[in-house]
């Protein structure tokens, strides 16, 4: 766990399968990938388009550059 540099809100780093690290709120999310419109990032690395659903038992985390109220230096993907 670390601290956002920008807001100051907890945030954990997810390896990338691309190797980079991708900062994310440390709250896990339920969600059934392939449906609705929010980016998601599995544990081991993935980013997946899908939609939260509490029944489900794939888990990932939001980017954190989606929620920081201080995303500007942040680039938006
Ligand atoms: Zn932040």
């Amino acid at each position: 766990m670390a601290n956002c540099r920008g807001c100051g809100k907890l945030i954990v780093w997810t390896k990338m399968q691309s190797g980079k690290s991708m900062p994310c709120d440390p709250e896990v999310i339920r969600f059934v990938p392939g449906e609705g419109s929010e980016m998601f990032v599995t544990p081991d690395g993935l980013l997946l388009q899908g939609k939260r659903d509490p029944q489900s038992n794939i888990i990932g985390y939001i980017s954190h550059f989606a929620t920081c109220p201080k995303a500007n230096g942040f680039r938006k993907g």
